[in-house]
């Protein structure tokens, strides 16, 4: 099976959002145009900061996104310099629109996955969180390029608005030949940091009665599945991948992130300017990382407090785990 994106320590990936546009407006929409602007970079550029990070590290794998990167009409040429330049692997993520006929403009040798995301197993659940004919959409271009040869995965992000529809998940994948499988928690950032996205988000109780059985069971239908354990025990080990692993979340304004919690604030640790990747000046999310705090992750205690508890001396029940370290779990 094909290695693409890790979450693993050690791990390192590139996030590269080309443009911030998009035909959809999902509730949970983590874009923040604001902070990122709203162009789309000139293939030129991107393919100046390809070059950039591929000479800063030669195993990294790359995922173009947006917005909805296929709304870039050079999106193929991105791909194939990517190819060039050597990256470990490519994968494009997509909410399944697949615009100016990508399919037919690279080949399944070109590209490790087109990964596409989808929050419901029906459309009445999946389209009232991503818009009407969102899973109709979706569903059709996971099948076209299923039958065309490429490799599909899928990302899956659980709210309190779908998590009763996960479990019937694995079923569908298997019967759509999806190979890999990604459940994501719901992040506050972009539209869901809203006030009335905060109460989406699961509780450790169900999370934890639903997560992890149905990751087991697609592992068990022969699909890759990957999610973030999200609550840890006071004596599970904790990391965090700002400080472990070499992500890079760049974004068209030349903003360089290593830690998507941080994306809402004008908090990056590096930023591209003239084609060149510098560092930016403190306070900057690095000196976040380096906090240790009892409650694991300092961006969620700062950011979503509410997903933790104390005891009546005050200390937490239990820890917040990077939400960029996940458990992966392969077909036997
Ligand atoms: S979550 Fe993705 S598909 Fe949905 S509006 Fe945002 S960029 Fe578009
Ligand atoms: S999510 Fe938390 S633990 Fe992970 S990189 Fe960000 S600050 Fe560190």
């Amino acid at each position: 099976m094909k290695e693409t994106v890790s979450f693993s320590k050690d791990a390192a990936n590139l996030f590269f959002h080309i443009l911030t546009g998009c035909n959809l407006s999902c509730r949970h929409c983590y874009i923040n145009p604001d902070q990122h602007g709203t162009h789309m970079l000139a293939i030129e550029t991107i393919e100046a900061w390809l070059r950039l990070f591929a000479r800063r590290n030669h195993a990294a794998h790359v995922i173009f996104l947006g917005g909805e990167p296929t709304l870039h009409p050079e999106l193929s040429q991105a791909v194939h310099t990517a190819r060039d330049f050597g990256y470990r692997s490519v994968t494009i993520d997509t909410n399944g629109y697949l615009f100016h006929d990508i399919l037919h403009k690279i080949a399944p040798e070109d590209i490790d996955y087109f990964s596409f995301s989808l929050d419901g197993a029906t459309a009445a659940v999946n389209d009232r969180i991503r818009g009407d004919g969102s899973f109709q959409h979706c569903t059709d271009g996971i099948r076209s390029a299923v039958s065309r040869g490429f490799h599909t995965s899928l990302i899956y992000t659980v709210s309190q608005e779908n998590i009763h529809e996960l479990p019937l998940m694995p079923t569908f994948l298997a019967e759509l030949g999806v190979k890999r499988f990604f459940i994501q928690v719901l992040g506050l950032r972009g539209q869901s940091a809203g006030v009335n996205h905060r109460d989406s988000r699961v509780s450790r109780t169900n999370w934890l009665q639903v997560v992890p059985s149905t990751a087991e069971t697609a592992a068990d239908l022969g699909i890759i599945t990957v999610y973030p354990k999200v609550f840890l025990e006071l004596d599970e080990p904790f990391e965090c991948a700002g400080r472990v692993a070499d992500n890079y979340f760049v974004f068209p304004n030349g903003r360089v992130y290593r830690c998507p919690l941080c994306e809402d604030y004008p908090i990056h640790s590096l930023c591209i300017e003239e084609n060149q990747l510098i560092s930016a000046g403190p306070i900057n999310e690095k000196d976040l990382f380096a906090l240790d705090i009892p409650e694991g992750c300092v961006m969620n205690k700062l950011i979503q407090p509410e997903n933790l508890t104390y005891d009546d001396q005050g200390a937490p029940e239990y820890k917040i785990a990077c939400c960029l370290l996940k458990e992966e779990l392969r077909p036997k």
